[in-house]
């Protein structure tokens, strides 16, 4: 399986991060690697980094092989919605990005991408409408909405399967609203969709 994370697809984050908020869907991907072996497994803080920084996301599950996708078809490649933190070492991502090269080493590493409390998508009757938030240490640091996403899950779908073909159990993770922010060993991330509690992670 492969996950395949957005980039830049709230304005309020965009702007955060001085990005150019009428751009097309960036997207990058992340080895199954990145997966924590089971949901009690810490997130061990890479020695590469000083600047560990979480990205609360809503993650989608791919339940059919499929490429070239219609928007209008979108809906029917998912089965399930998840609450993901994109890790990034925002230090070595900032690094990467002024030499003009890839940031793979700043967001593919080991345990980089934690996601859990899947639900089924007749949990969620409006995919334009779905809440999230992310506590870190027991203290609310990011709060989204997915009708606040520059690029809805369908054109998502639609534009990443022009490029790479969907396979079941491919993760997509959908980019993160403002707040982003650096963790310290120690730290707990707790993640919320809709109210309920869907994932923990500590940092180690
Ligand atoms: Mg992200």
């Amino acid at each position: 399986m492969k996950i395949i994370c957005i980039g830049r697809n709230y304005s309020e984050h965009v702007k955060e991060l001085g990005n150019d908020p009428n751009a097309e869907p960036v997207f990058f991907m992340k080895p199954d690697t990145a997966l924590l072996p089971n949901r009690n497994h810490p997130v061990f803080y890479p020695d590469f980094t000083n600047n560990l920084h979480y990205e609360g996301e809503l993650v989608f599950r791919v339940s059919r092989l499929g490429k070239f996708i219609e928007p209008q078809f979108a809906h029917l490649y998912i089965d399930s919605i998840g609450f993901g933190i994109d890790f990034t070492a925002r230090d070595i991502q900032q690094t990467c990005a002024a030499k003009g090269l890839p940031w793979e080493i700043a967001k593919s590493f080991d345990f980089s991408a934690p996601v859990d409390g899947f639900r089924p998508l007749s949990d969620f009757p409006d995919l334009n409408n779905i809440s999230f938030e992310l506590k870190l240490n027991g203290v609310t640091v990011q709060t989204g909405n997915s009708r606040d996403m520059i690029f809805d899950i369908r054109r998502i779908i639609a534009h990443v399967s022009k490029y790479v073909t969907l396979k079941t159990g491919d993760l997509i993770f959908t980019g993160t609203p403002k707040g982003v922010g650096p963790v310290q060993k120690g730290d707990v991330l707790e993640g919320f969709l809709e109210g309920v509690p869907s994932i923990k992670v500590q940092i180690k």
